[in-house]
């Protein structure tokens, strides 16, 4: 079987566009709440719900969603099926990457996952902004009792300045428990990867692949899935969800994976994890 996760990283357009100046570059609570609340109509008629909105904080965002409107989207998102997870973007797009600061990401990952549990909200899912990771936030994961990671995009190195902000070289193409000493390799932390969906080059990321790339991928991954299962994430961003246009691509697109896979929620992965973890108990 091949299973998916829909994911939306909660970023906007300018957010990456460091020319502009810093009050420019803030979000619009607006624009911000309009293109949330798209999102919700699409994941409630298409997906039952089943989606994660990576709550978006950094310097430049600050506290910013963990206010109003949008303490009342992130409930909707949940009792509709959903669910929202921690996206730190910490860094100045093209300029500075602080990913590689364990402090400085153990601050901002705890300060933002207290805050929304602070709210009532419960949340064990992370990404990195830029899909940035590293082995010496699994520990920080688990402290914040965050035990899914979405930074994976298999093959994966980015690099800027000669320093690594994100390597994901030969990682695993499905989901896999994270080796303390290295994020990309299986292993027994208790942080499990939950890999972008790839297959020959092509990824399940609706920026950068078409309605045929998406159609060829999936194709293949579940011919894949007929021996191991496969659970992988498929990634879209807010900014996506600007114009009706844009909309109705993302609506096909989810159309076209359903033929081949089955879109879970946190609650069903969490429950074909514990499967999984009964089976490796009774072999062992
Ligand atoms: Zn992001």
């Amino acid at each position: 079987m091949l299973y998916l996760i829909f994911t939306v990283d909660g970023d906007w357009k300018e957010y990456f566009d460091v020319k502009l100046a810093l009050e420019k570059r803030r979000p619009d609570p607006t624009i911000m709440q309009e293109l949330i609340a798209k999102e919700i109509k699409v994941a409630t008629r298409y997906l039952e719900g089943r989606f994660i909105h990576f709550i978006h904080a950094s310097p430049c965002a600050c506290t910013f969603f963990l206010g109003e409107p949008f303490i009342t989207l992130w409930n909707s998102i949940i009792s509709s099926g959903g669910d929202i997870g921690v996206h730190c973007h910490e860094d100045l797009p093209y300029n500075e990457y602080y990913f590689e600061d364990t402090p400085r990401m153990r601050k901002a990952i705890s300060e933002q996952a207290s805050a929304l549990r602070g709210s009532g909200l419960e949340t064990c899912a992370y990404r990195g902004g830029f899909l940035a990771f590293n082995h010496a936030l699994i520990p920080v994961l688990e402290e914040n009792r965050l035990y899914f990671d979405f930074s994976c995009e298999p093959g994966r190195h980015l690099v800027h300045n000669g320093k690594v902000v994100s390597d994901w070289t030969d990682s695993p193409e499905s989901l896999y428990r994270m080796s303390y000493a290295d994020h990309r390799r299986k292993g027994d932390s208790s942080v499990y990867e939950i890999p972008m969906g790839v297959s020959e080059g092509n990824y399940l990321y609706f920026e950068k692949s078409d309605a045929n790339t998406i159609e060829k991928t999936a194709d293949e991954l579940k011919n894949k899935s007929e021996e191991n299962d496969i659970i992988v994430s498929v990634l879209t961003h807010t900014y996506e969800y600007t114009s009706v246009e844009a909309v109705a691509d993302i609506v096909n697109k989810i159309s076209i994976l359903k033929k081949f896979g089955r879109f879970i929620n946190m609650k069903e992965l969490k429950e074909i994890v514990k499967n999984i973890s009964d089976k490796e108990n009774r072999i062992n």
